[in-house]
């Protein structure tokens, strides 16, 4: 075994913690051989949904550092764990076609991972997220998501978290509900909604087909769905999906995050959602977070977001026309 250093190291200039982890050597995949397939090493048989340890994770529990900290240079070991869900046997889809009630298990497998990892006393926040396509990077096609359990709040949810606190000490209102409401208000953002989630491109889009879901009751976490609430997110995330998919005339890449308390902090103010960032601006052009939007976190967005809300409206009524002469039985409504 080769030395092999995961550490957290300290940007004391935007105040972030860096994941750093030296190259290791590991076992090569089969050529040509899925290994979240069923009958795979690490997968076996008889499953629907299966989360995995991720076979080059940046965090790990005996994780160890290649330095130690030096004045404002800090170090430390990047504890944690990185996981893999698979989300179906299916060996080819996105979340748009594997089958409903796999969609409600990877739901409640994502419950139960979230509700493990948080029960760790150095585990600070859980990150579910999903990465899609080739032009995001992903090499392996089985459908899968990935989970994140850190050591620390990350910068964009203690950014969330400070504006919902000051809102809802301000207000007496939930941030998110608020947006809730005057979405549901103006409807021309509004995609899509069922009887607990809501699917909208935002007014504050950042990338140009955008899409947040968020929970219609007040709720934290994930470990807070009951059961209707399941079925509804599989439902909210079957549709979104399906939308997008039929944007253009591929399989479009995105990523999907889950917007999530900390596991420590109680945060009654902070609400449950999802973030979809698809990268295409085009059908033929991607949106580069470039220049500006890199070295100064200031997002250009070329046209309107209700622009590109029409747009997706007109997608999503194609996905649901799709998912209906599938035998798929839609349960929400679009606008
Ligand atoms: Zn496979
Ligand atoms: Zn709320
Ligand atoms: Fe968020």
């Amino acid at each position: 075994m080769d030395e092999a250093y995961n550490e957290l190291r300290w940007n004391p200039l935007i105040g972030a913690w860096i994941v750093v982890s030296s190259k290791r050597r590991g076992r090569p995949w089969r050529e040509g051989v899925c290994p979240f397939c069923p009958g795979a090493p690490e997968t076996g048989f008889n499953w629907r949904v299966l989360s995995l340890n991720n076979r080059f994770p940046a965090l790990r529990l005996d994780a160890r550092t290649s330095r130690s900290s030096r004045d404002i240079y800090l170090v430390k070991p990047a504890y944690g764990y990185c996981k893999v869900v698979v989300e179906t046997p299916e060996h080819q889809g996105d979340l748009d076609s594997i089958p409903f009630n796999d969609l409600k298990l990877y739901i409640n497998e994502l419950i139960k991972e979230t509700r493990e990892l948080c029960s760790d006393p150095n585990i600070q926040y859980v990150m579910p997220f999903r990465n899609k396509g080739e032009e995001i990077g992903v090499s392996l096609i089985h459908p899968h998501s990935q989970i994140y359990a850190l050591p620390f709040i990350p910068p964009r949810i203690q950014v969330e978290m400070r504006n919902m606190e000051k809102f809802w000490k301000e207000r007496g209102e939930c941030l998110l509900c608020k947006i809730l409401s005057l979405e549901m208000n103006e409807r021309e953002r509004v995609l899509y909604f069922n009887d607990s989630f809501t699917a909208f491109l935002p007014f504050f889009a950042m990338w140009p087909y955008e899409v947040h879901v968020y929970a219609r009751r007040h709720l934290g976490c994930l470990c807070e769905l009951d059961e209707k609430e399941v079925e509804d997110l599989a439902d909210a995330i079957k549709v979104v999906t399906s939308m997008y998919n039929n944007l253009f005339d591929f399989s479009l890449p995105y990523m999907l995050v889950f917007h999530q308390r900390p596991c420590k902090v109680s945060a009654d103010y902070y609400h449950f959602h999802l973030e979809y960032y698809p990268i295409h601006r085009d059908r033929d052009k991607l949106k580069f977070a470039a220049g500006i939007e890199w070295g100064a976190w200031t997002f250009t967005y070329d046209s309107l977001p209700e622009e590109k809300a029409a747009e997706l409206k007109a997608a999503l009524s194609r996905g649901l026309e799709k998912l209906s002469s599938s035998g798929y039985r839609i349960k929400g409504k679009a606008i």
